[in-house]
């Protein structure tokens, strides 16, 4: 267990992979500032060294468990948190055994190296995709996993791996089914930066700054009201402030559970475009394109059980809020 802090509580150590990631390196921030020591661990391949300000950073692949147990054996964390993943849909669906190898694989020698020497809570970035698509709208945690692609997929996997760790090795684990994550830290610190910018709204503001000719709308024809996907969009600092609370919860609870991370309410992509156009004041080129293969028409969290069981309040319910926070970003990049 962790040492006694200045403020007389315990001082606890957290392990967490992918820190420099996006996700993870707004989770490392919260935690140090509620007063949690944070190693980050991270193969760099898509994170950036210098998201990495609230913690320290050991450079290391999760395939490499010999030297994941050591690293283990000598921090003594009392809880792991894995964001480290690959995430883009579509290129799951090209490449599904990186897919299978860095979420799926890579994660079963993470767990192997926790329980080998005794650490047992963790908390794993899940997603809404081992849902598919859903028989009903918003989703409930309860609703069946069909996922449609290998990136789903590969979490699915992870989610049935920690029902028999917990089973078998007492491993204690919360996943969080994130849905569309987006904006960046209002303080301006931390952001999105992904060469590749697959996903909408970091591409659509990169084709507003004019790095990218156009954007394409991926797909018209869908069963909703203007043919175009919907997705629940739920900011960054929201969905980084449910992690603390979940690690709270399972640290005192020691029960694993499973909950949704979204606003419960959803945006078409053209939506989506019109208020990025009116956050920036650029009217960009859009084209209407094909379907991307691997996209579920219309996913939207029920995201209930968060807020009555781990007291979840968000405050950045306001897609132009999230954008806004997202361009300021892209104008001020630090990295
Ligand atoms: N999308 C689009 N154009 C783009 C990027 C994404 O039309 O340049 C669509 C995509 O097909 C999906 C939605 O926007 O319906 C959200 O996609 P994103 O990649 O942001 O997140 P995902 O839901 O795949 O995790």
């Amino acid at each position: 267990m962790g040492y006694v802090n200045w403020k007389g509580g315990l001082l606890m150590r957290i392990l967490l992979t992918g820190g420099a990631g996006y996700i993870g390196s707004h989770v490392v921030k919260l935690l140090a500032k509620k007063g949690y020591e944070v190693l980050v661990i991270d193969n760099l391949s898509t994170g950036h060294k210098e998201a990495v300000i609230y913690g320290k950073l050991e450079v290391v692949d999760l395939k490499e468990k010999e030297k994941l147990s050591e690293l283990i054996k000598e921090f003594k964390p009392d809880a792991v948190m894995h964001f480290a993943a690959s995430i883009e849909v579509e290129e799951s669906v090209r490449n599904p055994t990186k897919y299978y190898r860095n979420n799926t694989v890579n994660t079963l020698n993470l767990l192997e190296a926790m329980i080998e020497n005794g650490v047992k809570f963790f908390i794993f970035s899940s997603t809404a995709a081992v849902y598919g698509i859903p028989e009903e709208i918003p989703i409930r945690e309860d609703a069946s996993l069909r996922p449609i692609n290998p990136y789903g997929k590969s979490k699915a996997f992870v989610e049935e791996i920690l029902k028999d760790f917990d089973s078998a090795y007492g491993l204690k684990y919360i996943s969080l089914r994130y849905f569309n994550v987006a904006g960046a830290d209002p303080e301006g610190e931390l952001g999105q930066s992904y060469k590749k910018a697959t996903h909408l709204i970091t591409r659509a503001l990169k084709t507003a700054k004019g790095e990218f000719d156009k954007l394409y709308i991926f797909g018209t024809d869908y069963p909703t009201p203007d043919g175009t996907a919907i997705r629940d969009y739920i900011h960054v600092m929201d969905l980084a402030e449910a992690h603390i609370l979940a690690l709270e919860y399972l640290l005192e609870n020691k029960k694993s559970d499973i909950f949704n991370l979204g606003y419960g309410h959803g945006y078409s992509v053209r939506e989506v475009v019109d208020i990025v156009k009116r956050v920036t004041g650029i009217d960009f080129p859009v084209e209407e394109t094909a379907r991307r293969p691997g996209d579920p028409p219309v996913l939207i969290a029920d995201s209930s059980k968060a807020k009555s069981v781990l007291n979840w309040n968000p405050k950045y319910d306001n897609l132009g809020f999230i954008i806004k926070t997202a361009w300021n970003w892209e104008l001020n990049r630090r990295y």
